[in-house]
């Protein structure tokens, strides 16, 4: 239902519904990262760890690419403002998997 809502939303001028509302949509329509067959692009190169960083349209999941060639590097200038699309799914690093590593905690340690 909710996601019906979301999409029939879209039929009214924005200026009716609340930023809220419209950042909520974006998560509502979103794939399920899980399960998203994901569709990259590039969206910034990060100078401090140089990746390139990417970012899934279909369900907002933000990853990165480690160790990009210098012809990448070079190409990924401009990314902010022009994204474009990354094929190489398997050089992609997950954040998603990383953060989840991080915070993982096993049970003994609690007790
Ligand atoms: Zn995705």
């Amino acid at each position: 239902m909710k996601k019906l809502v979301a999409r029939l939303s879209f039929l009214v001028p924005t200026s009716w519904l609340s930023t809220a509302y419209l950042f909520e949509r974006i998560d509502i329509l979103s794939a399920d990262a899980a399960t998203c067959d994901h569709e990259w692009h590039v969206v910034a190169s990060i100078l401090s760890s140089v990746e390139l960083q990417v970012h899934c349209y279909k369900c907002n999941t933000y990853s990165e690419v480690p160790d990009p060639s210098k012809k990448e590097w070079d190409e990924s200038y401009n990314a902010m403002e022009n994204p474009y699309p990354w094929r190489d799914h398997s050089r992609i690093r997950y954040y998603q998997n990383e953060r989840a590593d991080q915070n993982f905690q096993p049970l003994s340690r609690l007790n």
